[in-house]
């Protein structure tokens, strides 16, 4: 039926408000002017999933816990349940990849966005008496790479916002998102073109290489390395990414372009691409291989 994510800071509430929300559909559910299909809520979380806060520690433990995470939601998604998301959930190309699992199966998607500051969070955390405090040192880390949602982009969309002085989370927008999931026009910009499944291919295959040569160069004239850079791919054509700290080799590049684009191309001849709701603009596909280079590039 739906994939509800919720994405926020290190004992920022996230747990909370996924149970508020879980509590909320059911007594909907339960009550008898419902008339909708059964469904079950299910909340999928690091603690049943036996995922360690120090898993959090380095990069080399929180691979394998995402790995763990994202089997679980793709094992779950169904048309007769609710998956509720309740991790940091803090990486977009996670988030992206959630979001097409979900759309593989056709099911509706939301993002929760648990807000509250970083001197809350680390109080909290502080706090906590239940053994699910971060070390202060992965706190602050996890702070630090946390990539904020955005309702810009189709992955995070619908996006709810939710803030520490918030009573309780908007959950009859949250339902109605997810069972009438009133889909949102296209940004300007990216604005999607049905286009042909020929012309899909042609656009993945040019619009990945101009990346990775305009990387390439980038890399070889500027000092950009480590840090967040736009990089210009046609007046009209421009992307955010941030780099890692070190000379991305070309062949590196051109091995997750190949990936990238296999992945992409199956979609494309499988016909899995929902009528009008994958947007293959150039746009669209340079901000997708972005976010596809930042989660695979090593460190
Ligand atoms: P997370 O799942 O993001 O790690 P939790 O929901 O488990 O966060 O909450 C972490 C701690 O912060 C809990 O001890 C909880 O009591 C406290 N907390 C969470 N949200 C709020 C809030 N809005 N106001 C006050 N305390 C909160
Ligand atoms: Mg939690």
């Amino acid at each position: 039926m739906a994939l509800i994510t919720i994405s926020g800071y290190p004992s920022s509430g996230k747990s909370q408000r996924a149970a508020q929300i879980k509590r909320h559909f059911e007594a909907r559910l339960a009550d008898p002017s419902y008339t909708g299909p059964s469904l079950s809520i299910v909340v999928l979380d690091d603690d049943t999933l036996n995922i360690d806060r120090s898993s959090y520690n380095d990069s080399k433990s929180e691979k394998p816990a995402r790995g763990t995470l994202f089997t679980a939601v793709q094992r779950n998604l169904a048309q007769n349940k609710v998956v509720i998301v309740d991790s940091l959930n803090y990486i977009k190309g996670f988030r992206y990849q959630m979001y097409c699992a979900a759309r593989e199966i056709k099911v509706r998607v939301c993002t929760v966005y648990v807000l509250a500051t970083p001197d809350l969070c680390k109080q909290w955390n502080s706090e906590r008496t239940d053994g699910k405090a971060y070390a202060p040192e992965t706190l602050a880390n996890l702070l630090q790479r946390y990539e904020e949602p955005s309702s810009m982009v189709r992955w995070d969309s619908p996006l709810f916002t939710v803030s520490w002085s918030d009573e309780d989370v908007p959950a009859d927008d949250i339902w109605r998102a997810i069972t009438e999931g009133v889909v949102k026009p296209p940004n300007t910009g990216t604005q999607a073109v049905a286009k042909a499944p020929t012309d899909a291919l042609r656009t993945l295959e040019h619009t990945t290489a101009s990346v990775v040569s305009a990387l390439v160069s980038e890399q070889a004239n500027s000092g950009s390395l480590g840090s967040t850079t736009t990089i210009t791919l046609s007046p009209i054509l421009k992307v955010r990414i941030t780099l890692p700290p070190r000379n991305v080799t070309l062949s590196e590049l051109q091995r997750l372009k190949r990936q990238f684009v296999t992945l992409h191309k199956k979609a494309i001849t499988l016909g899995t691409t929902e009528k009008g709701a994958v947007d293959w603009s150039e746009q669209s596909v340079a901000d997708k291989f972005v976010v596809y280079l930042e989660e695979n590039m090593k460190p």
